[in-house]
């Protein structure tokens, strides 16, 4: 009897562990060499992330790789009309196809398909118990271990939590510069408003709150009352409704209705600044997170704004925090977007999560400015939560070794993210050409 197929997981497992060949065919006889199968992506989008393939004349090509059943399940799972899928670099499957079957690309990119059936370093019925403790853990990795971390492992212990925390205090070195060059330009109490409302934005639409703390400076700002300030945030944001108010609940049409009596009067004076719709990222948000929430706590950000200045002159987190959890406003404590049901119970405009990347991203680099190392101390003493990122970098670069009671402290997780970026994140030789391992004594 023929052994019975893999299910997708496992597919994806015999990529993530390369057991197939170095170099394999597609269905047009092109041979390619799998240079790295890149990282593997439990969540939406492509299964494997930064792969990279050498085409026959050496051509280096870095993108996802799809694993699939059968070839015609590229267009059965709607891949041929997802732009997520553009920066696919190989479709791998299973079975032959019964007749040819073409992946495209929903910008019309042919997609080479591999065959994985025939080209695997062993039968598949012993290759599936080689993956079998894979499958069998969990949560499935996203990374192999990296080349630096074979070494680092053969360290005394305090090796790697050194190297990490001497990553994190760069990044923040790096922030504080950043912020410096701003404040040389534009004033102190404007790179903080600046700062915040890239903060509100991040990470999907820090771009235009950044642009409108820059077109509305917060010393003219300070000047306006209340109902001012909303309506030339929401006005120039171009997220204030156009549309007839009689779509809206009662309730939102109160809230619309004394903005646009602001708005009209002045609009023609912001008419070159009003921010168009592209840079937005409106779906795919959790409704706490949408920028219409965030654009109302900038709003409340300005009365509060020379306390918060002075909280960082004081190195004084807790009162910086303070302020930022105080911030409510009585209409988007309800609500999440002009169309939603309110909200049966008020929510914080500005939660704990996004109040921690405020402090990690805005206050501790403006203290860094007066004093490097209360800065450094205040990431070390502070806890930020992994993400998806500093997991995939803990698995490169740490993998086993032990760093469990640091692993939370905001230095550690913001030099796995330095790392990450500086190295990880665009290496397409499996580590081999990374110059990481020699920069820290490696080899
Ligand atoms: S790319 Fe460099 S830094 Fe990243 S895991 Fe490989 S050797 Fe380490």
């Amino acid at each position: 009897m023929p052994p019975r197929p893999p299910n997708e997981e496992q597919l994806q497992a015999v990529w993530f562990e390369h057991w197939m060949r170095p170099v394999i065919e597609t269905d047009e006889g092109v041979r390619i060499e799998i240079v790295q199968p890149g990282n593997w992506n439990h969540g939406a989008g492509p299964d494997f992330l930064q792969a990279a393939i050498r085409l026959p004349d050496g051509t280096l090509r870095v993108g996802a790789v799809e694993l699939h059943l059968r070839a015609g399940d590229w267009d059965a799972h709607g891949h041929h009309t997802d732009p997520a899928y553009n920066e696919t670099i190989l479709h791998v499957v299973w079975e032959t196809p019964t007749k040819t079957f073409f992946p495209a690309t929903e910008n019309f990119r042919h997609v080479p398909q591999v065959i994985l059936k025939e080209q695997l370093l062993a039968p598949w019925e012993q290759v599936r118990g080689y993956i079998s403790p894979l499958i069998d853990s969990r949560p499935l990795p996203a990374a192999q271990p990296g080349r630096c971390q074979r070494w680092l492992a053969t360290q005394p212990t305090g090796t790697a939590l050194n190297l990490l925390r001497a990553a994190g205090a760069f990044r923040l070195n790096q922030k504080a510069e950043r912020l410096g060059w701003r404040i040389d330009a534009v004033g102190e109490k404007q790179t903080l408003w600046e700062a915040l409302a890239e903060g509100l934005g991040y990470s999907a639409n820090k771009i235009p709150f950044r642009l409108l703390a820059q077109r509305l400076p917060y010393a003219m700002m300070l000047k306006l009352t209340r109902e001012q300030r909303l309506a030339r945030i929401f006005g120039l944001s171009g997220l204030l409704p156009a549309t007839s108010l009689e779509a809206f609940d009662p309730e939102v049409r109160e809230w619309i209705k004394p903005q646009w009596e602001h708005w009209w009067k002045i609009r023609a004076r912001y008419d070159y600044a009003i921010l168009p719709r592209s840079p937005w990222k409106l779906s795919g948000l959790r409704p706490w997170n949408r920028p219409e929430r965030r654009l109302a706590a900038m709003a409340e950000l300005v009365p509060r704004l020379s306390r918060l200045h002075e909280a960082v002159a004081a190195r004084d987190a807790d009162a910086f925090r303070r302020l930022l959890d105080g911030i409510h406003d009585p209409f988007w404590d309800r609500h999440t977007t002009f169309t939603a049901r309110s909200l049966s119970k008020p929510h914080h405009l500005i939660g704990a999560e996004r109040i921690n990347d405020l402090l990690l991203n805005v206050f501790w680099p403006l203290v860094h400015q007066a004093n490097a190392s209360t800065a450094i101390r205040g990431w070390h003493e502070s806890e930020s939560a992994a993400n998806s990122v500093t997991e995939l970098a803990r698995q490169r670069v740490l993998g086993g070794i032990e760093l469990k009671p640091h692993l939370h402290e905001t230095l550690v997780q913001q030099g796995l993210l330095q790392i990450y970026h500086d190295y990880c994140r665009t290496d397409a030789s499996a580590c081999a050409d990374c110059p990481f391992p020699k920069t820290i004594g490696a080899e």
